[in-house]
């Protein structure tokens, strides 16, 4: 939150999925909405979602299906920012692996097109809160950045999903640019050491952000912060 806006990154799996993929997923129950309220907001408070990629495990919880079967925009509210490359190829995938890679995307953008801004490479969201064109994991991931005088903090997404990822070689097996994945990452996470940055984890069960430091060539963490246990299991 930064004055008026609330400002969301990435939405996570939402609830759109069916019985079957919710078992292949292994996914919870636990959803974003429910751990908005536990923190005393409504989804109608969020101002703006700055979408890292578009694949789903990120960008599902953008709608939110209600029981009759229909989905609705989530954040009813919400400017949504994804980067213009990723929709292109998203909406126009060139290959099947990437057909694959963005099968949900039509269903999930239909209903929130309207309040959907595509932004070109590095972009301010509001003043202090920047996109960041990153590549690597898809050819126009990125991050966000949230600058303060006081504490500044970055989401890699899917560049640095997990705790583990802070190793150098450690990429996703379906990163499409794992050198760009390589050079982005250790770029950022230099700049994090330097700066005192909290960086945070899109898919880490564990530590939700921390703070590292370059100790003799490698990255170690000097501060933690833990998964919420209840808002991880509600
Ligand atoms: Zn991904």
């Amino acid at each position: 939150m930064k004055g008026d806006d609330a400002i969301l990154v990435d939405t996570g799996i939402g609830n759109r999925l069916g019985a079957v993929e919710r078992q292949i997923f292994d996914h919870g129950d636990g959803w974003l909405p429910d751990h908005l309220r536990a923190l005393g907001m409504e989804p109608s408070d969020i101002t703006a979602v700055i979408v890292s990629h578009l694949h789903f495990d990120h960008c599902g919880g953008i709608v939110r299906r209600r029981d009759s079967g229909v989905l609705e925009p989530a954040f009813p509210r919400a400017r949504i920012f994804v980067q213009r490359g990723e929709l292109e190829l998203a909406d126009n995938p060139r290959n099947e692996r990437l057909h694959a890679a963005y099968r949900h995307t039509k269903e999930i953008l239909t209903p929130i097109r309207a309040s959907l801004e595509a932004v070109d490479g590095d972009t301010d969201i509001i003043p202090g809160v920047r996109a960041i064109l990153t590549g690597g994991h898809t050819r126009d991931h990125q991050a966000a950045m949230v600058a303060d005088n006081a504490e500044s903090f970055v989401h890699l997404a899917d560049i640095v999903p997990t705790r583990s990822h802070i190793r150098g070689p450690w990429n996703q097996a379906y990163d499409l640019d794992a050198l760009r994945t390589m050079e982005q990452k250790a770029h950022y996470l230099a700049q994090a050491s330097e700066n005192a940055w909290w960086i945070s984890f899109a898919h880490d069960d564990t530590i939700f952000a921390a703070k590292i430091k370059n100790d003799r060539g490698r990255f170690i963490f000097t501060e933690t912060i833990a998964v919420s246990d209840r808002l991880f299991n509600s």
